[in-house]
């Protein structure tokens, strides 16, 4: 019998068959499937002819299609419903693929091929794209190291392997000391607490099979008890062990792991000709140098100090107020400034919900892209990956544009936190191939008949997924490397923090936020408070943001610290950090930077795509309205339909006629007037 992962899909747009697909395809699909590659790889490698662009960049483009039937699925199952035997087949996937990985990316044969039509492209007869993809194509050759001879070769895969290793040690360090630790709750303990943190401390006991009341650092716990708990006692304890994961001595502590992965990275980018880490990842970002993104984290930082200042001061004073005196320490902070949020703001949770259905909310992610860009969205039936899953046809003036898929609850088995992702990208080289996009989320699964009610966060959530799948499903490009969110790290979050924007223009949520018994819509108050809240401390978590996105920063620029511990000492003293406040995520348990290699030195990153949305949608907002037609389409053309095809900065600029300042950012974070 023919493997159904590599057959042909007789299925509604050629989705994955995965009624048909069972867990013992995988690996023999897998090897199947990279064999294939192999041989197609040495097809190009072998080719006698000498290197053409169609011979080598459009064969490398087009190489590895029975991979990607096996693994898009797969990473698929993986991620939304795991089980042990997935996890297992993804243990044994993963060596071989960055195997897999290298013999590709430091294949001396094939760099020489891709180097030769480089070193000759302009009498090519390449289409802008096409000399896109090839300086894309070399970029990564070189940044990989096939350019490197003899000793240089052997020691950067020495450094790679190396460091993989300690990537995926301090991970497991971290859960280690995550799941190492846990306080019981005594019924006095919980004085004050709502009936949610009480339900889910009781719900940790009973996963632990303890009875009674158990305080965790998972942070839906853990973070919730330090806002609403009055026990000063206990909050130090929690807080204390909640920053010190990773950094408990033995075993799993992770200090002595940051060092070495800061040495191998310098070693790393020494190697490949760089100055330093730093100036080697920030060549393919938008921000370029690590002196442009130290620009932006300054420009934020001194008025958010100086809020979190002011900040520092009400909650002092409201803490002495109690009776309790001296300094406000960390443990504090969330707790006072909780207490002065219900007073100032006066947001009920509980009477928000009824009128956030998932359902409503779903169809206001739709009317927005239909008022913005004409696209139709018509639910259709076919065997998903799980049966919460529903997909809809998307269609703009009667033509297939992509098939979007939603998996919103949260499971067994799924990875935490809301992403999107391509089981297909769209690409006209193979065939005109439009895209099958996925948002998947973790809202709380309703009782059977009850409407699924989300909370502002989560509504947000929908919305931020929602535009990062409108930059796949708009994708009008023939290359795949370059299309959909192929693009650099600090651009990728501009079209899903920019569509979030929506939800805060009063009329959507007037329109869609409905009360799921009553249907009345939100009270005008009710919304406006809501609304309003948005800012609330936000000196707080910039100032917590941007010193770890500073640590970051300066860890990867000039040498290596010996002593990473010492050397964050130093860069948080010298930016005079607000004593209450501490990074985000301190060097002993920030997986970002340590866990790989994805944000290490563009921690940066999400505050760099928040400057461009924030000055993205004041072009609708100049425009006189936030559906404005002619924004919408320069924002089409310029940005949602070209991927990667031109350098980020060139893409914002064609948009907006200019770079963006930081302005509008401090503005929708409430800095701006900061004295
Ligand atoms: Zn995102």
């Amino acid at each position: 019998m023919t493997n159904p992962l590599l057959a042909d899909w007789n299925t509604p747009f050629g989705l994955p068959p995965f009624a048909d697909i069972s867990d013992d395809d995988f690996a023999p699909g897998f090897d199947a499937a990279l064999d294939e590659a192999r041989a197609e790889l040495a097809t190009i490698t072998d080719n006698a002819d000498a290197p053409t662009f169609e011979n080598t960049i459009d064969a490398l483009e087009l190489m590895g299609e029975a991979m990607h039937k096996v693994l898009a699925p797969f990473y698929m199952l993986a991620g939304v419903d795991s089980n042990p035997a997935r996890e297992a087949l993804q243990r044994g996937f993963s060596p071989k693929l960055a195997a897999w990985g290298s013999e590709v990316s430091m294949n001396p044969k094939l760099f020489a091929r891709v180097e030769t039509l480089w070193n000759k492209r302009d009498d090519l007869n390449l289409t802008a794209e096409q000399l896109r993809v090839l300086e894309l194509t070399r970029r990564g050759f070189v940044r990989a190291g096939a350019q490197l001879e003899g000793a240089d070769f052997d020691r950067l895969k020495e450094v790679k392997e190396r460091l993989a290793v300690i990537g995926t040690q301090f991970t497991q360090n971290l859960l280690a000391d995550e799941r190492g630790w846990s306080m019981p709750l005594s019924e006095e303990d919980l004085e004050g607490l709502p009936d949610f943190v009480v339900a889910t401390a009781r719900a940790a006991a009973d996963a632990a099979g303890e009875d009674g009341y158990l305080l965790t650092l998972s942070r839906s716990l853990i973070v919730p008890f330090l806002q609403f708990s009055p026990r000063r006692d206990l909050r130090e304890v929690a807080y204390e062990a909640w920053v010190a994961r990773g950094a408990n001595g033995g075993d799993t502590d992770n200090r002595a792991i940051a060092a070495e992965t800061l040495k191998l990275r310098e070693e790393r980018a020494k190697l490949l000709g760089y100055k330093d880490f730093a100036s080697y990842k920030l060549e393919t970002e938008m921000a370029k140098t690590p002196d442009a993104v130290r620009d932006l984290l300054t420009q934020v930082w001194h008025p958010a100090k100086a809020q979190a200042d002011l900040d520092a001061q009400k909650l002092t004073e409201m803490m002495h107020a109690d009776g309790i005196n001296g300094d406000l320490e960390a443990w504090d902070w969330r707790y006072y400034s909780e207490k002065r949020r219900a007073a100032e703001h006066d947001l009920d949770e509980a009477a928000i919900k009824p009128y956030l259905q998932l359902d409503r909310m779903i169809e206001a992610a739709f009317d927005c892209a239909t008022r913005l860009f004409g696209l139709q969205f018509a639910p259709f039936t076919a065997d998903l990956h799980h049966p919460d899953a529903r997909a809809w046809d998307v269609t703009r003036d009667g033509k297939h544009i992509a098939v979007f898929i939603g998996d919103y609850f949260a499971r067994g088995g799924k990875r935490s936190g809301a992403w999107c992702s391509a089981m297909q990208s769209q690409q006209k080289l193979r065939a005109d191939i439009r895209p099958h996009v996925i948002n998947v989320c973790n809202f709380a699964k309703p009782a059977k008949g009850s409407p699924a009610l989300l909370s502002y966060d989560d509504a947000r959530t929908l919305f931020h997924e929602f535009g990062h799948a409108l930059h796949q499903m708009l994708s009008d490009v023939t290359y795949e490397s370059i299309s959909g969110t192929s693009v650099a790290r600090d651009f990728v979050e501009l079209p899903s923090q920019l569509y979030e924007h929506w939800l805060e223009v009063p009329e959507v949520l007037q329109k869609f936020a409905t009360h799921a018994e009553t249907g009345e819509p939100m009270p005008a108050d009710m919304l406006k408070r809501m609304l309003d809240a948005g800012t609330y401390d936000q000196g707080f978590s910039t100032v917590e943001y941007v010193a770890s996105a500073m640590v970051d920063l300066e860890f990867h620029s000039g040498d290596a610290p010996a002593d990473p511990m010492a050397r964050q000492s130093e860069i948080l003293d010298a930016m005079g950090m607000p004593p209450a406040i501490r990074m985000r995520h301190a060097t002993p348990h920030f997986a970002h930077v340590f866990a790989g290699d994805g944000y290490s030195s563009a921690y940066y990153s999400y505050m760099w795509s928040e400057v461009m949305d924030a000055d993205a949608f004041e072009a609708f907002e100049d425009a006189g309205d936030a559906f404005d037609g002619a924004t919408a389409q320069k924002l089409e053309t310029h940005i949602l339909s070209v991927g990667g095809l031109r350098e980020a900065d060139e893409l914002y600029t064609e948009f907006r006629g200019r770079l963006p300042g930081v302005e509008a950012l401090l503005k929708g974070r409430g800095l701006d007037n900061v004295a």
